[in-house]
């Protein structure tokens, strides 16, 4: 049915309006900063949508809170070999590592002289 890959698209959208929405509202109330997380999730788990993987790091799948680095959540980037970036809750403690999302380099080996 064509409908359900409507139905994905619009829940991709959501979820990304959701993560939007808790980051703005978190600094005057994380608590609903957490509740858009939580319904994201809910449409994901729906929907059977993936949550996009920027996303992803932004909220603790443990305790389930919207991470922001620096205030609830530390963030480091691993500089030994493969880039690798360690996400650390820092209400329930849960540590997360992703493969550095980076983009390919583009501009590798410029013409020389
Ligand atoms: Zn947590």
């Amino acid at each position: 049915m064509r409908q359900d890959a409507r139905e994905r698209d619009l829940a991709k959208e959501r979820i990304e309006r959701l993560f939007t929405l808790a980051e703005d509202c978190f600094k005057e109330s994380p608590i609903l900063a957490n509740r858009y997380v939580e319904l994201a999730r809910r449409i994901g788990m729906k929907c059977r949508v993936r949550i996009p993987k920027p996303l992803r790091m932004r909220y603790c799948r443990i305790c389930g809170y919207f991470l922001v680095p620096g205030i609830n959540s530390r963030v480091r980037t691993r500089p030994d070999g493969k880039g690798r970036v360690v996400v650390t809750c820092l209400n329930c403690g849960e540590v997360k590592r992703y493969p550095m999302v980076k983009e390919k380099l583009r501009r590798r080996g410029a013409a020389t002289g």
